[in-house]
């Protein structure tokens, strides 16, 4: 994989897929890196939201269960994925950043009947959650995890997003909308993905 002109090219056969979503606008310095959970179980659940111009949301990449790679907004374009948000003394990291979505449920619930299920009653299998507590939270919950060739590509595309945009930080939407946004979740190793995106390991 490589960037050219803004946008995700593979190589020796990688698939690198463009959706264009329509939510986006021009102007985008990107000093950060803002991960996000879709709160969703597919990809194309993903992607179809961030194509329809009702959702007002995308981002630029979103990384499937699988480790595919989809890209919807060009690099050097605004893609709407922080809402309101702060970091230091900015506001709008939309303006200051790159938006990666990575498909998973995210924070879920435990049924009377026992399953564990999204917000929308969507059942997620036990052996694909585990328990924890959110740092910015009191208590315990279920959570869906990342899957291990999914971290992977996420990993290897910030690395070269990186090496392209040089990023002050790697942070979470929990970190720029606390109170508001809680992922990517206590189930995403930010701090070690920051560590290796950066260099600073
Ligand atoms: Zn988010």
């Amino acid at each position: 994989m490589k960037i050219t002109n803004h946008r995700l090219v593979g190589e020796s056969g990688e698939a690198v897929s463009f959706r264009k979503s329509p939510n986006q606008s021009g102007g985008v310095s990107p000093l950060y890196l803002i991960l996000h959970f879709t709160a969703g179980a597919t990809l194309d659940g993903a992607v179809s939201w961030f194509l329809n111009p009702e959702a007002q949301a995308s981002a630029h990449l979103v990384i499937g269960r699988d480790g595919a790679v989809v890209q919807m907004v060009p690099f050097n374009r605004r893609a709407w994925h922080a809402g309101k948000s702060a970091w230091g003394n900015l506001e709008g990291l939309n303006q200051y950043s790159i938006g990666m979505e990575l498909v998973n449920a995210g924070k879920l619930r435990k049924r009377a009947d026992g399953q564990w299920v999204t917000w929308s009653n969507h059942v997620i299998p036990a052996d694909e959650v585990s328990t924890a507590t959110h740092r910015n939270e009191n208590a315990e919950a279920g959570w869906h995890e990342y899957t291990e060739v999914q971290m992977d590509a996420a990993r290897r595309v910030a690395v070269l997003l990186n090496a392209t945009y040089r990023f002050t930080d790697v942070l979470g939407h929990e970190d720029v909308s606390p109170g508001r946004k809680v992922d990517p979740g206590p189930l995403f190793p930010l701090n070690s993905f920051r560590s290796i995106v950066l260099g600073r390991a």
